[in-house]
């Protein structure tokens, strides 16, 4: 062990709050972190991972960027949780090493299997106790948060700290551990807290309001020592207003933070989009990477979806019109003469579906009809249930979570609109993109960075009900301009939006980070 390292080693143990016996590592390994033969091995942990399982843009990307990654030449394995739906969902699952006690009192196994579709390698992290559970991922059917996720969450993180830090538990050890979101915001933490000298860590935000807060108490159960959150070194690191947050761990352990796109990551530097953390990102002295997210083009594909009856590309838009009219099936009166407006989203205030409803008698009365799949606040589901019982015919609103419908409105609404709040990155509208299903934003975020109005959309600035109707306006009189409306779309559908222009982004900042200095 050189010096400086052990210096290093000893002064991060000393403040980690964690006790040496709580170390997954021994010294003999600390030796070999300096040693790093190509290619780049990842750990990449996560949540959620399509078509494992999927909630939200996280699992799309999660799906993606590791076969991306992979093709990049980085050798990449996926930690998520082997849930009840994940175990489900997969055939051929081998068992893996044992992990041992992890946390609370519980003990894990990795099962190792291949994510279907892909020949990426998925490790799960086997806890039955914690795992084995129905309805969704994060909550309760009643729709309250587990409240044991800093277990559920924690578990994750820790396993991953775990492996990639004793790389003997799993016979590979990762020269990067890439954490997403607040889930797995601890792992970055547990890494610097062992005094591990590998794997350097990155950290993605995918989303800055999900910041994963729990009470002080639960300190114990994490193997977190609690004597004084605001006192100790590292812990100050975790607390946030009192509490703990996971996403500030993340934040501040990472050796690198990166967000979805370039846009957001300027905007969460400051209030109101930081979120509280904007004080937390402006302390890093790298800031924060925006790399803007790309799509899996092998599943949102207009010309080999398997989800919609009518498959079309560039060269064929005419065959597009069929998937218009079986949206008719939802109750709708699809007429050519009447531009119909798409929405797929999580129905939580982020994402301005009050506006679309406070806009809508304006929509239709410029003779747009309007369809929306949707799933979560209950308010906004009843507001859009009555919207549709008032209006038959133009107005149709699906109350669920449905992977085939998302396709078959994307691919056969006319206009897809985004009035989000904020948006980190936004996926919806590259899909709209990529289907001909011209997007209408609110210029934010990563909906700022991905449209370009009149190129391959359309978006506007300050987001109110009155601009809402107004962009559309200006898209409605473009779409009767067939001409104008086909060029558009055909720009829009040829635009490059794949993942591997991205991937090479994130292994450069791999080989980067993992660099000898
Ligand atoms: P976010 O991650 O904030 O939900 P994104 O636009 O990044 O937003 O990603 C949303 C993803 O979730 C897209 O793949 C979208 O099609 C999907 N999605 C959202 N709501 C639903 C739903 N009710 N049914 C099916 N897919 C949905």
């Amino acid at each position: 062990m050189s010096k400086e390292f052990g210096r290093q080693h000893l002064a991060a143990r000393a403040n980690s709050g964690l006790s040496p016996a709580e170390s997954p590592m021994s010294a003999p390994q600390q030796n070999q972190a300096a040693v790093r033969r190509p290619p780049l091995k990842v750990l990449y942990t996560v949540a959620e991972a399509y078509p494992l399982v999927k909630t939200g843009g996280l699992g799309d990307v999660a799906g993606a960027l590791p076969q991306a990654l992979l093709r990049a030449g980085i050798d990449i394995r996926v930690m998520l949780p082997a849930y009840a739906q994940v175990l489900d969902a997969l055939e051929n699952i081998k068992a893996g090493p044992d992990l041992g006690p992890v946390l609370g009192g519980y003990s894990a196994r990795l099962l190792q299997a291949t994510i279907p579709g892909s020949d990426v390698t998925a490790w799960l992290v086997d806890c039955p106790a914690l795992y084995d559970r129905r309805a969704n991922i994060y909550q309760t059917f009643a729709g309250e948060d587990w409240p044991d996720n800093h277990l559920r969450f924690g578990m994750l993180s820790r396993a991953a700290a775990m492996v990639a830090v004793a790389g003997q538990m799993a016979g590979w050890r990762p020269d990067i551990l890439h954490a997403n979101d607040w889930h797995t915001g601890l792992a970055p933490f547990y890494v610097r807290a062992w005094g591990a000298a590998a794997p350097r860590t990155v950290f993605t935000v995918h989303n800055m309001i999900y910041q994963g807060l729990f009470g002080r108490d639960v300190l114990p159960a994490l193997g977190i020592a609690s004597g004084g959150i605001t006192n100790d070194i590292l812990p100050a690191g975790l607390e946030f207003w009192g509490r703990m947050s996971f996403l500030k761990a993340g934040l501040v352990y990472a050796d690198r933070v990166t967000t979805v796109s370039p846009s957001y990551a300027r905007e969460v530097c400051a209030a109101p989009i930081g979120e509280g953390m904007d004080g937390v990102i402006r302390a890093r002295l790298d800031g924060v990477v925006g790399i803007v997210n790309g799509i899996d083009e092998a599943v949102w594909n207009p010309a080999t979806d398997l989800f919609i009856p009518s498959r079309y590309d560039t060269q064929n838009l005419g065959a597009k019109a069929a998937n218009k009219a079986a949206l008719s099936s939802l109750g709708l009166a699809i007429s050519a003469a009447r531009p119909l407006i798409g929405v797929v989203s999580r129905l939580v205030e982020q994402k301005g579906i009050d506006l679309v409803l406070e806009a809508l008698p304006a929509l239709l009365h410029e003779g747009a009809q309007l369809v929306v799949l949707g799933a979560g606040d209950g308010a906004l589901e009843a507001r859009l249930t009555a919207a549709a019982a008032a209006h038959p015919g133009d107005v149709a609103a699906v109350i669920g979570y449905d992977e085939g419908l998302a396709h078959r409105i994307i691919a056969g609404a006319d206009m897809f609109l985004v009035p989000s709040r904020f948006e980190p990155c936004g996926l919806t509208q590259l899909y709209g993109q990529r289907y001909g299903t011209l997007p209408v934003v609110h210029r934010v975020g990563g909906l700022a960075d991905t449209v370009r109005d009149m190129e391959d959309g359309f978006s506007f600035n300050e987001l109110s009900a009155a601009n809402i109707v107004n962009a559309v306006k200006r898209a409605i009189a473009v779409y009767r301009d067939e001409g104008s409306w086909r060029r558009i779309q055909r720009q829009a559908m040829a635009k490059m939006s794949g993942w591997d222009t991205c991937a090479k982004v994130y292994a450069d900042l791999y080989a980067e980070l993992s660099a000898p200095k």
